[in-house]
């Protein structure tokens, strides 16, 4: 009788130990998925990589201490971000945006997470307008935020809704320190989201789209993901003929501004044009695109 009864609860131990083992399993596999698909929105590649990650862990690692997985993960993500990808986007027409003494990213994680990709003809005209810009404020760098990834048309770099062909690129505006003196640096830690709203009698095109429905029209207040530098005042001046320059060059379609600036900036073109209250507010950057 008592063989039987302590044999009931070993089976009853081990049932509940199976449940609680497959429970565990289901879990982590979610994990897995969430964190493939978060990867995959934010950098393209980095889900694949995870998998990869996964695999090799699962075949080598498997009796190792939980941090394996994120280890393996790193070492292959960067691996294949700064050696493979550079070498290889380039056979599907695009490349990085090469950071120099004229051009530079806002910071390191558009570069890492492979959003500083543009075409090759992009490339040379990027470059062309950041040095002409260089040489008449020297020491002032046109510095970029998100530009497309390296691979497949059509692909969409989140949350931007025309980022998908490697012809877009957001610059941030050039700024003024407290001196009155252009500067490198920017108000905010993401490079959106510091506006330079409309003044009195400007004309306001902001209130207008969130007035009629288009409330995800300055969404970006919401990504600055803090204000660094909030004394820094946008440029005129350099704005203006950063502006122009883009407009002169035959690489350039389109640009994005926000109606009051093109007003307030005066400048004649017919490359910038309304983006439409379907997108967000762009007084806290200019979009660019190419032929
Ligand atoms: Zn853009």
């Amino acid at each position: 009788m008592f063989f039987l009864l302590r044999k009931f609860v070993n089976q009853e131990e081990e049932r509940r130990l199976r449940a609680k083992r497959k429970r565990i399993k289901r879990l982590k596999l979610g994990l897995l998925f969430v964190c493939f698909v978060i990867l995959t929105v934010v950098t393209q590649v980095g889900g694949i990589v995870l998998l990869l990650a996964y695999f090799t862990y699962r075949i080598f690692f498997r009796d190792y201490n939980r941090w394996s997985l994120p280890l393996i993960f790193t070492v292959y993500y960067t691996i294949v971000s700064v050696f493979v990808i550079p070498q290889v986007a380039p056979f599907f027409g695009r490349m990085q945006v090469e950071d120099n003494e004229a051009v530079k990213a806002h910071s390191f994680f558009y570069k890492i997470s492979n959003r500083n990709y543009v075409t090759i003809d992009y490339h040379e005209t990027i470059q062309s307008i950041a040095t002409d810009f260089h040489a008449k404020y020297p020491g002032i760098q046109l510095v970029y935020t998100d530009a497309n990834f390296p691979f497949i048309d059509g692909f969409p770099l989140l949350p931007h809704r025309y980022h998908t062909d490697g012809k877009k690129i957001d610059f941030d505006f050039i700024y003024e320190n407290e001196e009155a003196q252009l500067s490198n640096l920017k108000p905010t830690f993401s490079g959106y989201g510091f506006f330079e709203s409309p003044f009195e009698g400007e004309k306001n095109q902001i209130n207008f789209c969130l007035n009629t429905g288009y409330k995800q029209y300055e969404f970006t207040k919401y990504v600055t993901l803090g204000i660094l530098h909030p004394y820094l005042t946008f440029s005129e001046e350099a704005n203006k003929y950063l502006i122009e320059l883009m407009d002169a060059h035959d690489g350039v379609e389109t640009i994005f501004i926000e109606p009051h600036l093109h007003e307030r900036l005066g400048i004649e073109s017919d490359k910038i044009i309304y983006h439409g209250c379907g997108t967000v507010r762009h007084d806290d950057h200019i979009h660019l695109e190419s032929i």
